[in-house]
């Protein structure tokens, strides 16, 4: 193994999201315009061979733990392809995959077979109604089929279940995915509002903060904190009579830059050292041009090297990122 990929402020990146592809078959109101996007053309989009490439080429530098997610990553063709072919790469011990849950259901089995060894499921809302009303589609029962599906394989665990915490919405989500996390094995977890919808209609008083949901939550079930990793984003709670557990992702109201250790790959190949980056290293026309896997790793380390410090959405003059949350991969 090559020396550990290191930026410029000390923090050593050891873990990769990887977006497959841009498009997705769900129109999230503080992700996408009802409308879509503009897609990228297929010959923009890396291949699997190209991916794995990349992901080997991170690997040999500590990079361990890879994520999958989109877009909507289940919407690639064949991407038990491609978990198979990242599952063999040496220096991967933990791959995951982010997904809507639509086509999970189908997909469980041959993601597992190929390798998938943790998932996320974004799901906003138990309530068929305000689940469309967010997704604008009317999808919530395939997300509870694909949840149960992949209850089925223990080897797909922890299974965690993502909401994205708004302010006069998520209130009234709260008793039912607490009890979600009550009485299924689902870590359920609240990620706060980022400035990342295409729309450009994000508000600060928007973000519904994770101490103001622990606190909902506490009304009703005490809560007692888990210990976590220091690189995790996420603070963790069991609930104290033993029930299950939840977690929340508080980046706008608790940064946590300084213990950031990600770097993403956009669908078309960029490398993005931060999620509000807005700058972007292309990666793929070298691959194509033919660049040795030497010359590949000082590509990357040189990228790193310049990862931004810390995000500034809480700052005055905060510019959003150079692409929406679905175009770089959440
Ligand atoms: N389609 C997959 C999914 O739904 O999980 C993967 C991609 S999606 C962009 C990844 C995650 O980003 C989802 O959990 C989604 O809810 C979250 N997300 C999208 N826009 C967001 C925003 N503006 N603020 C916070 N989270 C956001």
């Amino acid at each position: 193994m090559s020396a550990p990929l290191v930026d410029g402020w000390g923090r050593e990146i050891k873990s990769l999201r990887v977006s497959v592809t841009d498009r997705c078959n769900f129109r999230c109101r503080y992700c996408m315009p009802a409308e879509g996007l503009e897609w990228l053309r297929r010959d923009e989009v890396l291949s699997f061979e190209e991916i794995t490439r990349i992901v080997r080429v991170l690997a040999g530098m500590g990079v361990n733990e890879i994520r999958l997610t989109g877009g909507e990553p289940l919407v690639r063709r064949d991407l038990p392809q491609l978990v198979e072919m990242i599952a063999a790469t040496p220096g991967v011990d933990d791959l995951s995959l982010t997904t809507n849950g639509v086509l999970l259901d189908r997909l469980a089995a041959p993601l597992v077979q190929a390798g998938l060894r943790r998932i996320n499921v974004s799901l906003d809302s138990l309530s068929h109604v305000r689940f469309a009303e967010i997704t604008r589609r009317d999808a919530l029962d395939r997300v509870l089929a694909g949840l149960e599906e992949a209850e089925h394989y223990p080897e797909l665990r922890p299974i965690k279940v993502n909401c994205v915490a708004i302010r006069g919405f998520t209130e009234e989500e709260v008793p039912a995915l607490a009890e979600l996390a009550r009485q299924k094995p689902y870590i359920v977890r609240f990620i706060e509002f980022m400035p990342l919808d295409a729309d450009e209609t994000w508000r600060g008083d928007e973000v519904l903060t994770g101490e103001e949901i622990r606190a909902l939550i506490e009304e009703r079930w005490p809560l007692v904190e888990v210990p976590a990793k220091a690189s995790s984003t996420a603070k963790r709670f069991r609930f104290a009579d033993g029930a299950g557990e939840v977690g929340f992702v508080n980046p706008v109201s608790e940064p946590f830059c300084s213990s950031c250790d990600r770097i993403r790959l956009t669908a078309d190949g960029e490398l993005r050292t931060c999620l509000f980056s807005r700058r972007e290293w292309d990666l793929k026309a070298p691959l194509r041009d033919g660049v040795s896997d030497e010359q590949l790793a000082n590509l990357i380390r040189w990228a790193v090297r310049h990862k931004e410090l810390k995000h500034r959405i809480n700052e005055p003059g905060f510019v959003r990122a150079s692409r929406s949350m679905s175009q770089i991969g959440g």
